[in-house]
């Protein structure tokens, strides 16, 4: 950790102490956070924290409480003015502590040194619970991707049963959904007007509960539309799945109706959300005095690895139009994309230039999809009437434009930085929007020059792109593109290597076991990949995030937008046959991999994989692993990297020690199976 001689001043309080040394004697609004304290705007406590402050509110936060002794953590300042905010961290707390294969992690991303043991499960209800408890009389807000996504009936795969909202099961008084800069600025302006807490009803992004016997109040601005209640979606899963494609298209309308569901005696009311931030306003939440550095208690504790991952890194918009079916960052962040200006961006090149550490890399200049950044709807009048969960899935919209003009100036600004040796895109990048035939509308000159720029100046020694699958009809379901547009990138990618005399292989990701993909599919997409000189060492296995397509699929067996039967892999051994197909190359699933694709008549897919019976276990000449017949050469000619939630931190490549360790926990096994020796948690994402 580096050293760093600002006063504490710098950062918002976090003890008692420092309380006295900003001069208050009380705080008007007190966060409650899973996450350690990073003073950066890529983690949300600190965000929302210099929001509060920049209200001039006094604003302290309790990072990482000790919630099993005697609770002199969230006692040690008292009540604050206002009310307390609650957040599990930047990730939901069971996908922070769990694997896809529900084992618990044996480290944590968020908290100094990565060790894990630091919050609770299901962190936003304990806390909040805890807090209610203390202090009965103050308002407790809950927001964060736990929150936001759990705040209507959904499936929590780790309990395996449908929940419903977390208000009600947490006993807070008010849920922020999505990004939570403009529902807080809202609140604090009436809070500070002397609006009283209790009505604060209509302040758009939020959910509450009332009784049953009050009336929704009324709101001439805001159509209603009642969903299937809790205990009838308890009893019918199709009501649930039903329910779901409602918020689905509420959450990306610019225009959405206020969803109301009965849970028991009370009444859910989920307010319609703001529109997507103007370019002033996301400047405003980034421009904030950060220190841009985790608080200096924890310097003695070790480096925060999800900090180590970020520190040089930019965000330069939110937002995703793809709506992948697995994906939750449309649900939580929006599918219209809110950009920041270029000066702002710049200016906060110029900050990371400065810190002490930086060694003149910048390690992602990107966003939650690396080229969606200033991206919209040519007319935006036809945007107000859509519906569609997505802007390019099954086909690129015509009214999207998606130059990557303004990306490319970003790019080469930031690469001609006189301090800047490096800018890498660690961010994915979106393949399809760079391929015209997929892409029709494509300005392709520009998208040519941004590509080059990309390949020449950006990669870290490879290209991660995510095809997630190669099956047509599984990709359907996750609303992908057909994998042969995968080809005609790549048919680019390795002409604009060649040109520059350039060897930085491109990495594709796969997810398996994703709701539609069948066994065939697996061995298919094996085979398929094998084809094209791939030897893949880890797949993600899907994991049933709350709010999602996928995850909908997975519990109640339909899709939502159909209500027609969908096969989703369930069982632990659909789901470890699925990831054995595509590690064909390891000896100890050769012999499987035959029997099991001879069983079904399948010769041909099995000798494409594994060769013919008597030539089992014994490298072949088209195997990436043929060295000239020794045996015991198996290096693999392309590593590829494992893309679990606990590789990937919001998006972001994970440090290196822990992709190490991750090599470490997967050699001889797939990575869910050595992960099980583990006996607690580890941090992560993310996306
Ligand atoms: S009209 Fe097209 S660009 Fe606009 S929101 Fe709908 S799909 Fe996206």
């Amino acid at each position: 950790m580096q050293e760093n001689k600002r006063p504490l001043t710098d950062w918002l309080p976090i003890t008692k102490k420092e309380l006295k040394y900003h001069g208050w004697d009380e705080l008007d609004v007190i966060l409650v956070s899973g996450d350690a304290y990073v003073d950066h705007p890529s983690f949300g406590p600190a965000a929302i924290g210099r929001i509060i402050e920049s209200h001039g509110f006094r604003i302290g936060i309790i990072p990482q409480p000790q919630w099993k002794d005697d609770l002199r953590d969230f006692k040690k300042f008292g009540k604050p003015k206002y009310f307390f905010g609650v957040t599990a961290g930047c990730m939901d707390s069971m996908v922070n502590h769990y694997t896809a294969s529900k084992r618990k992690r044996s480290t944590d991303s968020y908290t100094p040194g990565g060790e894990a043991g630091f919050r609770p499960d299901y962190a936003a209800i304990t806390y909040s619970k805890i807090l209610k408890e203390l202090y009965p009389d103050v308002p407790v807000v809950i927001g964060g991707i736990e929150a936001s996504l759990r705040r209507i009936t959904h499936y929590d795969y780790w309990s395996d049963k449908l929940m419903p909202s977390i208000l009600e099961s947490s006993g807070a008084d008010m849920l922020v959904y999505g990004m939570g800069e403009q529902p807080l600025r809202e609140m604090l302006t009436l809070l500070k007007k002397g609006v009283p807490f209790q009505s604060l009803k209509t302040v758009k992004q939020t959910t509450w509960l009332i009784n049953e016997e009050e009336d929704v109040p009324k709101n001439k601005n805001w159509v209603d539309i009642e969903l299937s209640s809790h205990e009838d979606c308890l009893g019918d899963k199709l009501k649930y799945a039903a329910n779901f494609k409602v918020v689905e298209i509420e959450s990306n309308k610019t225009n959405a109706r206020r969803i109301v569901q009965k849970i028991g005696k009370k009444t859910l009311v989920i307010n319609p959300p703001f529109a997507t931030m103007t370019e002033k306003e996301v400047d405003g939440s980034f421009d904030l005095p950060f220190t841009r550095m985790p608080h200096p208690k924890y310097d003695k504790r070790g480096s925060i690895p999800a900090y180590d991952m970020i520190k040089f890194s930019i965000n330069m918009h939110r937002g995703c139009f793809g709506g992948c079916s697995f994906c939750t960052i449309s649900a939580h962040q929006g599918k219209f994309i809110a950009s920041r200006s270029e000066k702002s961006i710049l200016a906060e090149v110029e900050e990371v230039v400065k810190h002490p550490d930086f060694k003149g890399y910048i390690s992602d200049l990107g966003g939650p999809s690396a080229n969606m950044y200033k991206m919209k709807g040519i007319d935006l009048s036809i945007c107000d009437k859509c519906q569609a969960p997505s802007c390019i899935h099954p086909v690129v919209c015509s009214n999207l434009d998606t130059s990557h003009k303004p990306l490319t100036s970003i790019y080469k600004a930031v690469d001609s930085h006189p301090k800047v040796k490096k800018a890498f895109i660690g961010s994915g990048i979106r393949y399809d929007l760079l391929v015209s035939e997929y892409n029709k509308k494509l300005d392709v000159e520009a998208a040519d020059e941004y590509l080059e720029q990309v390949v020449t100046r950006h990669v870290s020694g490879r290209l991660k792109v995510a095809p997630e699958h190669t099956a047509d009809a599984t990709l359907k379901i996750m609303r992908k593109p057909s994998f042969k547009f995968f080809h005609k990138f790549k048919e680019k990618y390795d002409k604009i290597q060649n040109k520059h005399g350039l060897k930085q292989p491109l990495i594709p990701y796969f997810i398996s076991s994703h709701p539609g993909c069948k066994e065939e599919d697996m061995a298919n997409l094996a085979a398929e990949t094998k084809d094209m000189g791939f030897q893949l060492e880890q797949v993600n296995d899907f994991t049933p995030t709350p709010m999602t397509v996928a995850t909908v699929i997975y519990y109640a067996g339909v899709h939502p937008y159909t209500l027609k039967p969908t096969y989703a892999p369930r069982t632990k051994q659909e789901k470890q046959d699925q990831h054995r197909f595509f590690f064909w190359h390891k000896p100890e699933n050769q012999q499987w991999i035959n029997d099991k694709l001879r069983s079904v008549g399948q010769e041909g897919l099995a000798e494409r994989l594994v060769g013919r019976p008597n030539m089992l276990n014994k490298p072949r000449k088209n195997s990436p692993n043929y060295k000239g017949g020794n045996e015991n050469s198996s290096k693999p000619k392309t590593k590829h990297i494992n893309r679990t939630k606990v590789e990937t931190i919001e998006g972001k490549p994970m440090p290196k020690w822990l992709a190490d360790k991750r090599k470490k926990q997967t050699e001889g096994g797939n990575s869910s199976s050595s992960r099980s020796k583990k006996k607690s948690r580890t941090g992560k994402k993310r996306k």
